[in-house]
């Protein structure tokens, strides 16, 4: 075998089979990412690799630091080539981190370079890409069209007008580009410098004035149902842990209230409100038919002098060890109870805990939509081999692993397509694997091609129903 041929991870016969003839014919549904849908909307066009690389790549910029790079380098306001040649210095260092693979997938994939990224190469790569994003297969939707993606989800606060989605509706371009909910600043209430702003942005946004806890329900509902209108069909939270203490509707008033004042809220006060509000996000997403999804385990901004020089998500976060179980199960539960627990989806950023969410997920299905709570894909950190190879295991073990709705790039680049060819690779692998030992009968392979292919892409179009 050679560095990422065509069989790139995939060990047996098998595998092969099931990869080149189920997965990698399949369209994307890329039903969580961060793109900008403005530079979708725009059909925007790259100047030059640095630009559509390294721009926001949080992944790549620690891996620089980790290098030795300076911050100039990374987010600074060193040139473009500049801050590439630091990138090349830095690939062949990465060997062993899922970069190093994404990194020749993605030349390969994209600009059909063949060569290793490495400082002898670097002149030559940077050059030959920059002139292809000049051309018009290189504009944003020439690129969706030809990565074969059908479906994409944006992350959108509550707030957003939604005009970019609105655009790319109208100009009707062959692939569906559609918003997701994600009202992580509504829960920040113990921070009125956040909170109180956010609100005002919020009565803005819902043409109302909220001056109680029934008016900012109502401007949520608003604000939800015009998502709703666009097409969307999925919620996102953010969350360390899932918030489920105990509170009454009198409670949540009143500190509501206090909030609204300028108070200052108890730790116990400002938990309480968050799990007011998640039940009541969660009820709406319930009755519009949507799916939740839930990204839980995050340490975020673990660099208080990095996060005040140059701000969040830019690779200052890393695993949490957050007391899950019991919240998760109350959470769901509650929502259970009246039978008002809308499709879900729980992705889990540390990994010890994966054989715990694969089974929290098997409590509360209801026999209403095949998988209907998800073990999520793996997910940030875990996006790699070994991660999703543990996922795929544990929902194997503990869950039915080909009712999973499968993977998702969940980034901020155009260029992370073959994350999805990555994922589908491991997938094939571990079943062909598993075929190859006698531990799957090799005479059922089209029932597991079948599998593949479900997984690859018929699981999420019938199960978000978009
Ligand atoms: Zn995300």
């Amino acid at each position: 075998m050679s560095f990422l041929d065509e069989n790139f991870l995939l060990q047996t016969k098998a595998a092969q089979t099931l990869y080149h003839e189920h997965a990698k014919g399949m369209p994307i549904i890329d039903y969580h990412c961060h793109l900008s849908p403005e530079a979708i909307a725009s059909d925007r066009k790259f100047d030059n690799l640095t630009q559509i690389w390294l721009e926001g790549d949080h992944y790549k910029w620690r891996a620089m630091r980790t290098n030795g790079v300076p911050e100039q380098y990374c987010t600074g306001n060193a040139d473009p080539y500049a801050k590439f040649e630091k990138w090349a210095e830095t690939v062949p260092y990465t060997m062993r981190n899922p970069l190093y693979h994404w990194t020749h997938l993605e030349l390969k994939r994209y600009f059909g370079v063949e060569k290793i990224l490495k400082p002898e190469t670097a002149r030559e790569i940077y050059d030959t890409c920059t002139a292809l994003l000049q051309t018009d297969d290189y504009s944003v939707r020439s690129i969706l069209r030809r990565m074969n993606v059908k479906v994409i989800c944006t992350t959108d606060d509550p707030i957003d007008t939604l005009e970019h989605h609105r655009k790319i509706k109208a100009d009707n371009f062959g692939i569906q580009v559609l918003p997701t909910f994600r009202s992580d600043k509504i829960l920040a209430i113990e921070s009125p410098e956040v909170f109180l702003p956010y609100l005002r942005k919020l009565e803005e946004a819902a043409g109302t004035s909220i001056s109680n806890f029934q008016q900012l329900l109502d401007a949520l509902t608003q604000r939800h149902d015009f998502f709703h209108e666009q097409g969307c069909r999925l919620s996102d939270h953010g969350l360390e842990t899932i918030y489920a203490a105990d509170y009454t509707d009198e409670e949540i008033k009143h500190i509501f209230e206090k909030a609204l004042q300028r108070q200052a809220l108890t730790q116990e006060e400002a938990v309480k409100f968050r799990s007011a509000m998640l039940v009541h996000m969660a009820l709406l997403d319930h009755s519009k038919g949507w799916t939740q999804q839930f990204h839980l385990g995050a340490l975020r901004n673990n660099n208080t002098r990095m996060l005040r020089e140059i701000g969040p998500d830019t690779g200052f976060d890393s695993i949490g060890d957050f007391d899950v179980a019991q919240p998760l199960s109350r959470f769901m539960d509650r929502l259970d109870t009246s039978n008002q627990l809308a499709k879900t989806i729980l992705y889990n950023l540390n990994p010890s805990q994966n054989e715990l969410y694969a089974t929290m997920v098997g409590n509360f299905n209801d026999g209403s939509t095949p998988g209907k709570v998800q073990f999520g894909s793996a997910w940030w950190f875990l996006d790699q081999k070994d991660g999703m190879e543990k996922q795929l295991n544990a929902l194997s073990n503990m869950g039915l692993l080909s009712r999973f709705v499968g993977m998702l790039t969940d980034s901020r680049s155009f260029m992370s397509y073959p994350r999805h060819e990555y994922f589908r690779r491991i997938l094939c692998n571990l079943l062909g694997n598993d075929v190859e030992q006698g531990e799957l009968p090799a005479s059922e392979m089209d029932w597991i091609g079948q599998m593949v292919e479900d997984i690859s892409y018929n699981n999420a179009t019938t199960y978000f129903g978009f």
